[in-house]
């Protein structure tokens, strides 16, 4: 007999339309209702779900900060949504080396903790972002140049696997699964509950945002792709490229509080007034304040935020990796593609845009097999989101970003485990390349029956292979 324990859901209790919401808008969870929801408090509470789903042949799906982009971990019909958001401490270790962290943490939670006690780890920019789904994708922040991607700061991670064991995997114990716990994607290998990370000391950092002139496109986008990829690894930088025709370099100098006021002179090349600079703001901040500032909550009152759980409006995003510079026709591309956005009968509350996010430095030092993720090359990922407010402009918004997509594809490879788009059809291949059978070997060992599993789930063999 498996019972479910912790706060157990079902449609007629109060909270029920918050539980089944995912983040993104525009999945269809009015036709993917689960029977319940599940809060776990402990991982004692995560292995009697996923025992009373294997015994009662129930469909699950695990769920942290429900940030997946096509609502994956918040769809699954008639079946059991396994919620660890509850499952939320932070504990740090005498010398402040390790931080235990439950799987349930959310980005803000952890900047501000973390930061208080004088530390950090890469994380990413969404204050709602679980860490869960983040570090199992990879998981890109602004310090990666400096300490790598989130999942190459693991050390060890505690989770309840298929035979509804608590397990940890660490390079000694399961190194296999270690190795597919970082950046194999949530929700294929177990349910995790706890992580313990490498953090690093922070104290003071330098932010920063330089704007361009839209007609200096071109020469801004060629300057970047090489000033980011050699520069100061402790120098992480995003380009936003938005439809509004304007062009922000956003990024984060993490160093000594003396090394600090370099960043000056380190800016130098984006500084050129060759690209058409329109403003140049430079911000010394103690990290956590600087924190804020980039999650975009209020820098005094960091807690408020108006709904944790779902976007304010529908997007569509989707990604790429770029192991090269761009060529100018690649340029061209691209700007075309932000130039003819289409016309939507409502306008969203921002503007689509493509991002592109600065890799080198730490991010590339791991071997492609050294962990799940394969793409360690990359100069940058392209990052292509796309927004409406209206129903009827969701079909041109989503035509019109996967065509821009797709005219780059000549210049990128491959795609963002972490930017699940279930439009990409190889998605296997683009998310995993050429890790994707080890994958399938770690997954067909310790979930031989695939009880994990989501629309793009790693199987238990490879895609076409006969069984
Ligand atoms: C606003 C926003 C900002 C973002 N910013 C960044 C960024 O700066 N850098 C970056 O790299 N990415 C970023 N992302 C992408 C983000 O990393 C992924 O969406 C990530 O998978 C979200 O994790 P989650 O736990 O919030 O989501 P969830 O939807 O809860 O989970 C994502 C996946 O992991 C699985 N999963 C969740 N919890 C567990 C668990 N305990 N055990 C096993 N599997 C689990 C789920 O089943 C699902 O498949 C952003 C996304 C959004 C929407």
């Amino acid at each position: 007999m498996h019972n479910l324990t912790g706060r157990v859901l079902r449609a007629a209790d109060p909270g029920w339309a918050d539980a089944v919401q995912g983040f993104a808008l525009n999945a269809d969870y009015a036709n993917n209702v689960p029977k319940n929801v599940v809060f776990c408090e402990d991982a004692e509470d995560v292995r009697n779900a996923v025992r009373y789903a294997k015994a009662n042949k129930v469909p699950f799906r695990v769920r942290s900060g429900r940030h997946n982009y096509e609502g994956y971990s918040s769809l699954v019909k008639d079946g059991l949504i396994i919620d660890v958001s509850d499952i939320n401490f932070v504990r740090l270790n005498p010398d402040r080396t390790i931080a235990e962290i439950g799987a349930g943490c959310d980005m803000l939670q952890l900047f501000e903790i973390l930061g208080a006690c004088g530390v950090t780890l890469p994380l990413a920019t969404g204050p709602s972002v679980g860490i869960a789904g983040l570090t199992m994708g990879g998981g890109v922040g602004v310090t990666s140049r400096l300490w790598g991607l989130t999942c190459d700061n693991l050390v060890e991670v505690e989770l309840v696997t298929a035979d509804g064991e608590v397990v940890r995997a660490n390079e000694k114990e399961r190194a296999d699964l270690f190795w597919a716990l970082r950046g194999g994607g949530g929700g294929n290998f177990g349910a995790v509950t706890s992580f313990k990370f490498k953090v690093h000391p922070v104290n003071n950092v330098a932010i920063f945002t330089l704007s361009y002139d839209w007609q200096a496109f071109p020469a801004v986008v060629a300057k970047w792709q090489d000033w980011a990829f050699q520069a100061d690894n402790r120098i992480t930088t995003l380009l936003q490229l938005l439809t509004t025709q304007q062009i922000n370099l956003q990024g984060q100098f993490t160093a000594s509080d003396t090394d600090l006021a370099g960043i000056q002179s380190l800016l130098g090349p984006m500084l050129d007034p060759s690209l058409g600079l329109t403003s140049v703001n430079i911000q010394i901040l103690p990290a956590v304040f600087a924190n804020r500032v980039m999650l975009g909550v209020d820098p005094m009152q960091p807690a408020w935020r108006v709904d944790v759980h779902t976007d304010d409006e529908m997007f569509k995003s989707t990604s790429a990796f770029c192991t090269s510079p761009l060529p100018p026709e690649g340029i061209s591309a691209l700007l075309q593609g932000l130039d003819s956005p289409p016309q939507l009968s409502a306008p969203p509350m921002q503007p689509s845009m493509v991002q592109l996010l600065g890799g080198g430095g730490a991010v590339n030092v791991p071997k492609p097999t050294d962990t799940a993720v394969f793409y360690r090359d990359v100069r940058f990922v392209v990052q292509y989101d796309a927004y409406w407010s209206a129903p009827e402009d969701a079909d041109p918004t989503i035509t019109w970003i996967e065509n821009l997509r797709s005219n780059m594809s000549p210049y990128t490879l491959g795609a963002y485990a972490n930017y699940t788009d279930h439009l990409i059809s190889d998605y296997l291949t683009a998310y995993f390349g050429g890790n994707l059978a080890r994958l399938v070997e770690v997954k067909a060992k310790y979930d031989p029956d695939n009880l994990f599993q989501f629309p793009q789930s790693i199987p238990t063999s490879m895609p076409g292979a006969q069984k």
